[in-house]
């Protein structure tokens, strides 16, 4: 596979990052994922604008433009011959001569910037999308800038295995008894033909796959309720779903060990991935 790190496309064996970039020592560093449909990046614009929202949070500055950020994703697409799967770009504050906690000063240390590709055939037609997910309630114990996309992964990476060890598939967190978000992505339940989702703030990332759904929801002439929901009202939901770049619209069947519904998919979650999924490819670049 070909990389891309600081202005070089790379093979991957030959990539190299400093130990004392912050982003290893520090987790100062911030990132986006980028799917891939058919050759085509989807949502291009809303991940960049993202991007830059969340490295002006820390005032950090971007190393490309956005023209040149897309250009590079295209490139890596093409050489790694990605038709559908994703694309994972990283910014960090860069490699002091020395570990600080004061930031560097941008003169000097200058950002330091990574993508790669990750092919996933079948990404679209995924089987846990006719399976639906199981999911595990787990509390919240992530810092309070969950709308900055940064590179401090290790709770939702605990969360994870926490489901896994209990043979399921995610953990929904959960902060003062309501659901902010799943480990990788946003929540969702369905009662009726209305669809209930936490309303944005700085409790969650803003998802880019959050926000195109509940566009194509509204058009097809279902109600949404941006607000908090507990895990006893989600338990009594006539469905649930999560969103992401990676997973789309993937529909929750269980949530801490009871079934929703009859423990299948719903017909809306499924009508919803159905949606995203050609709106997506419409759109892509
Ligand atoms: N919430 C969290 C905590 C995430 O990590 C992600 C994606 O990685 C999302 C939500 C979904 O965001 P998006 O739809 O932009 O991928």
């Amino acid at each position: 596979r070909t990389v891309y790190v600081n202005g070089e496309y790379l093979p991957e064996t030959e990539a190299k990052v400093s130990i004392f970039d912050r982003a290893f020592l520090m987790a100062d560093g911030v990132y986006e994922v980028t799917s891939v449909l058919g050759g085509k990046l989807i949502d291009f614009d809303g991940h960049a604008r993202r991007l830059q929202r969340s490295l002006g949070e820390l005032e950090m500055q971007s190393p490309v433009t956005t023209e040149e950020l897309l250009e590079i994703h295209r490139e890596l697409v093409r050489v790694n011959e990605v038709d559908e799967g994703m694309i994972y770009l990283q910014i960090t504050r860069g490699a002091p001569d020395d570990r600080d906690f004061v930031f560097p000063d941008p003169e000097t240390t200058a950002p330091t910037i990574v993508l790669f590709t990750q092919s996933k055939p079948g990404l679209a037609d995924s089987p846990k999308a006719k399976e639906g997910m199981k999911v595990i309630s787990i509390e919240d114990q992530r810092w309070s800038r969950r709308d900055i996309k940064t590179v401090q992964l290790l709770y939702p990476s605990m969360g994870k295995m926490m489901a896994k060890k209990a043979g399921k598939d995610d953990a929904w967190m959960v902060e003062d008894g309501s659901v902010t978000e799943g480990t990788s992505n946003n929540a969702y339940i369905v009662k009726g033909d209305t669809i209930v989702t936490r309303g944005l703030s700085n409790d969650i990332l803003h998802g880019i796959t959050r926000a195109a759904v509940l566009r194509f929801a509204e058009e097809a002439q279902m109600k949404v309720e941006e607000r908090p929901f507990t895990i006893e009202e989600a338990q009594g939901a006539d469905e649930a779903f999560i969103t992401s770049a990676s997973t789309f619209v993937m529909p929750v069947v269980e949530i801490d060990g009871v079934a929703l519904g009859d423990g299948t998919p719903g017909p809306r979650a499924a009508r919803l991935r159905e949606i995203y999924l050609e709106e997506s490819r419409k759109t892509a670049i």
